[in-house]
């Protein structure tokens, strides 16, 4: 007996379901979305016990005729693609006609809609149809979604606390509301305002309104380009860090993204300014020729597949950090010691509530080099600080973390100078490698070629080193041995990651002790050295290597003011 048939619209929706709408958050994407494609000016959007209760969207967009209100609900029907070609170059956040069907069959829904010309109301529930009528209304397109996995308990019970759900939709609406600061946006959470965006195209304003007002304030803007990707948007100073990467939103063509090499390359352009397991604020909004960009990688369409990956991670990394390098100035550091300040739960600020404000010029008067070299050295402490100032601020030093900066720029300027001095060795030091190293023998010498190192075949499992770097003090051998570790561990890593990741860890290696005592001149050739490195204010780690006592907070200290 044949056993396969083919299964009925209603069941296929409700499969489909499964993957395009797997919680209140997919549904509300896959609404706001749809509300975006219609060209909305304004998106309002409702919830009730974090959309298990109900789920609203208002939109002002084109709304659709009479044809199209049920022509929607038809499983694969879209308008935003006719043919094979138009799946290469997708502009729109839609086109797979899925999400309002596969809504439908999991919950009761109504959509009132409006072209202008012909007003229709619709209802469905569990995928029946239960009413289509004409009304009145105005042009855009409600939709209120009820009692959604209602018949489907299995999803049900996958479901969070009505908070957590709340959290995750009002999370996913911040992300696409920072993507089109041209769209305004209002959220109500159990008839909370909870978010608010004005929709007058300002990044900024957008910023300030999902953030509030300290992180806005911290902004600096950034904007560049090369022939495939261009990028606009603001960095947050790495004085304001978060504790996951939640708040480093990338869209690309207005289309909010999770991918991991793109948060990657941002985390690693903050790297030398944050400690490790920290994470920045960024707002970054990715412009792509569309065909480099493929969105029909998964159902949801959190996923994307980028052409010329690697090109896009260096452009993000190399720039991001080149701008922080451009404002990061020592005083800044103060606000964070002095405070401690640490938000980890993201703040509901709508913009009505903020008062009224100007953003802060965020240029220096100085640059980095001038302010340093105003340092004026004053002493030692315990071996480990130095003292310093200038006419603004009191500095303590950390000795030990301002030579490996000193020794992390200098030793990678001899790199890109492609002048590492190098020191024969009297006898070949051999080490053990495993036969996996041993495989990988041509890609680690790759690697190591700009500290002009080189490994030998020596026997089956061990190599020779003739040569080594002049900086490289101590332990050799366990030196070797972590390059050769990190480069075979991590298959991701590119030559220039490798490059610059080691270049920190040796530079660690061969600085100071932290103990060891400076003679007044040694400081002050420290703080020559210093000065005139790109960034002076973290050790290759994150750490700082300063910090500033303004005159300012002296008074204030000393309750003068
Ligand atoms: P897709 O977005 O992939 O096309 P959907 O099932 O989400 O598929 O929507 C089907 C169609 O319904 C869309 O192509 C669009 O023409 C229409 N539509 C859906 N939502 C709206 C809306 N808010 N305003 C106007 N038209 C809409
Ligand atoms: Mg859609």
């Amino acid at each position: 007996m044949s056993r396969i048939n083919v299964l009925d619209d209603h069941l296929t929706n409700m499969i489909a379901a499964g993957e395009v709408v797997e919680r209140p958050m997919g549904v509300v994407k896959e609404l706001v979305e749809n509300s975006i494609d219609a060209g909305a000016g304004k998106i309002e959007i409702r919830i009730v016990n974090g959309g298990m209760e109900s789920i609203e969207v208002i939109d002002d967009g084109c709304g659709m005729d009479k044809v199209d209100a049920t022509m929607a609900f038809q499983r694969h029907a879209t308008s935003k693609i006719r043919e094979t070609h138009d799946l290469w170059s997708i502009q729109t956040m839609g086109f797979r006609g899925e999400a309002l069907p596969s809504i439908a069959s999991v919950s009761k829904l109504k959509m009132i809609t409006s072209d202008g010309t012909d007003s229709t109301l619709v209802r469905i529930e569990y995928g029946q149809i239960k009413e289509v009528r004409p009304i009145a209304a105005n042009q855009g397109t409600s939709i209120l979604v009820e009692g959604l996995f209602y018949k489907t308990p299995a999803r049900l019970k996958h479901l969070k606390s009505g908070n957590v759900e709340t959290n995750m939709i009002l999370d996913l609406v911040q992300k696409i509301a920072l993507a089109h600061p041209e769209i305004a946006f209002e959220l109500y959470s159990d008839d909370k305002l909870r978010i608010q965006t004005n929709g007058s195209d300002s990044l900024q304003e957008a910023i300030l309104a999902v953030y509030g007002l300290e992180v806005a304030r911290k902004s600096i803007p950034i904007s560049f380009s090369d022939y495939d990707f261009s990028v606009d948007g603001y960095l947050i100073s790495p004085v304001i860090t978060r504790s996951n990467r939640q708040y480093i939103n990338v869209s690309m063509n207005g289309r909010i993204i999770r991918s991991l090499p793109l948060q990657k390359a941002v985390i690693d352009g903050y790297r030398e300014f944050m400690m490790p397991d920290r994470f920045p604020i960024v707002v970054l909004n990715i412009r792509a020729d569309y065909q480099l960009v493929d969105v029909n990688v998964h159902p949801s369409k959190w996923e994307i597949r980028i052409s010329k990956e690697k090109a896009l991670y260096s452009l993000l990394s190399e720039n991001i950090r080149q701008t922080l390098r451009a404002q990061t100035r020592p005083s800044d550091m103060v606000v964070e010691h002095a405070q401690k300040q640490e938000i980890t739960q993201p703040q509901y600020t709508p913009a009505q509530q903020q008062p009224e404000m100007r953003f802060e010029e965020q240029r220096m008067t100085y640059t980095t080099e001038e302010t340093l070299q105003r340092f004026n050295y004053l002493g030692q402490h315990h071996g480990k600080y130095i003292l310093a100032y200038d006419e603004e601020n009191i500095y303590i030093i950390d000795q030990h973390a301002a030579m490996e900066r000193c020794m992390y720029e200098e030793i990678q300027q001899q790199i890109s100078e492609r002048k590492v001095d190098c020191q024969p060795l009297l006898i070949p030091l051999v080490i053990e490698i495993t036969p996996a190293q041993m495989n990988q023998l041509e890609r680690i010498n790759e690697m190591l070629e700009c500290i002009n190192l080189k490994l030998e075949p020596f026997s089956l499992t061990s190599v020779a080193v003739r040569e080594l770097p002049t900086f490289v003090e101590g332990d050799e051998e366990s030196f070797i041995r972590e390059l050769i570790e990190q480069i075979t561990g991590d298959r991701e890593m590119g030559v220039l990651d490798i490059r610059k990741e080691k270049i920190a860890s040796l530079a660690c290696h061969a600085s100071v002790k932290f103990n060891s005592y400076l003679t007044a001149e040694e400081c002050r050739r420290l703080l020559a050295r210093l000065s005139r490195c790109a960034q002076p204010f973290n050790c290759p780690h994150g750490r700082p290597t300063m910090l500033a006592i303004s005159d300012r907070q002296l008074e204030k200290e000393f309750k003068r003011v």
